[in-house]
């Protein structure tokens, strides 16, 4: 079993740093957290770099190598502490993620309410959020008092794509200190697909190939049949762009693709969370009190189901902003053969050839015109526009752009 840090690929400075922090966690000053006055360790971080670059991985990581029980390896990655930490159901490590789209501040409240306990098993209490773009204001805000005076076993570790402003909050990036992360290569994330065995070396060449230094994308094509598909329905789409009848169809079935992926990405988790709150509720009881509770308790489940909709909707929206990014790539190696630039590396290498005759036969302002059309039809299906419209619109502008 590798260590913890293995799976982080091409990032040897950020391993080192964090590598470093958690050895100078482990001096602790009894009954208290680390010395303070060692600059090496700090209660919040912000981990920042591009899409699939390793952010959470590396949040994961970290929490990992600090709550870690082996004395001499610093996140070994083989004991318990570590095992819990990542298959995520460590006690003392607090996972805060968005409900929907945003980051409730109900959770926040409830998460710093756990983490300010004193750890139970672990070293330290360790709040994980994820994508601490999706905090609002006021959740933010709610961290933000934490984050400035926190307990002394506390330990931030936040995730977000930049330090831009629009992403993460002034004070919030000013109390935390950024490790930043870089999109790796191909290499990188083919050894990264590697570290547990499980994957086919071809698998993991050809995925980390196709991924764009995604660590994420690369290993859901590697291990999953459907993610595969959509990617060929999705490049397949440029090829019968020229025909409404055969290219529009096949754009609503991506959409339909999305929507189911996010289905049976939810459905055990959505029924799981049901049961638990019927149960919790005591409906389904024969009791007296049974219909009063019954009535409360419909009410809860109604709540519950908005909840979880509201996820699927943004699993649905992840699903395709991955599609679309894979549409882009192969405009983008169109373009490239288009201006005769040879010495760029493909998106997608094994389909260099469609991308190549594409780019033979369009000029690239045209070309251009598709890629933009692509990142609109992202960006409207970011502002909630409904992911059929924005779709079948994207796939009218890239046919006028290259008619
Ligand atoms: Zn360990």
């Amino acid at each position: 079993m590798p260590g913890v840090f293995d799976r982080l690929a091409g990032q040897a400075e950020a391993v080192a740093e964090l590598t470093a922090a958690a050895t100078a966690a482990r001096l602790r000053v009894p009954g208290q957290g680390w010395d303070e006055s060692d600059a090496r360790m700090v209660h919040a971080w912000l981990f920042t770099g591009p899409p699939g670059s390793g952010r959470s991985v590396a949040a994961m990581a970290f929490a990992a190598a600090l709550q870690c029980e082996d004395p001499e390896v610093v996140g070994c990655g083989e004991c318990r502490a570590c095992h819990t930490v990542l298959a995520g159901t460590h006690a003392d490590v607090h996972l805060l993620a968005p409900q929907g789209v945003n980051i409730l501040l109900k959770d926040v409240k409830e998460t710093i309410h756990r983490a300010a306990s004193r750890p139970g098993t672990g070293r330290w209490q360790i709040v994980v959020v994820e994508e601490a773009d999706r905090l609002t204001e006021q959740s933010g805000n709610a961290l933000l008092k934490v984050v400035e005076e926190p307990p002394s076993r506390t330990v931030f570790l936040l995730c977000s794509p930049t330090t831009d402003p629009m992403d993460i909050m002034v004070t919030l990036r000013s109390r935390s200190r950024n490790v930043a992360l870089r999109q790796p290569n191909a290499a990188a994330v083919e050894q990264a697909l590697l570290v547990n065995g499980e994957i086919d070396p071809d698998m993991a060449r050809w995925a980390a190939s196709v991924s764009s230094g995604h660590v994420g994308r690369a290993r859901w094509l590697a291990t999953d049949e459907a993610t595969r598909e959509r990617r060929e329905v999705v490049l397949k789409l440029p090829m019968v762009m020229h025909n409404p009848s055969r290219a529009f169809p096949l754009a609503d079935q991506l959409v339909k693709t999305a929507e189911q992926e996010a289905i049976a990405r939810n459905t055990e988790s959505d029924e799981r969370e049901v049961e638990e709150l019927r149960t919790a509720l005591g409906a389904g009881g024969t009791g007296k009190g049974t219909a009063a509770a019954g009535r409360g308790a419909s009410g809860a489940v109604k709540e519950l189901e908005r909840a979880q909709k509201s996820r699927r909707t943004r699993s649905t929206r992840d699903s395709l902003d991955l599609a679309l990014v894979d549409l882009a790539g192969f405009y983008r190696d169109a373009l490239m053969a288009s201006i005769g630039a040879s010495d760029v590396s493909a998106v997608h290498a094994d389909k260099a050839g469609e991308a190549a005759r594409l780019g033979g036969h369009y000029p690239a302002a045209s070309i251009l015109k598709a890629i933009e059309a692509v990142q609109d039809c992202r960006r409207a299906i970011e502002v909630n526009v409904k992911p059929r419209f924005a779709v079948s619109a994207m796939v009218g502008a890239i046919r006028a752009a290259l008619s």
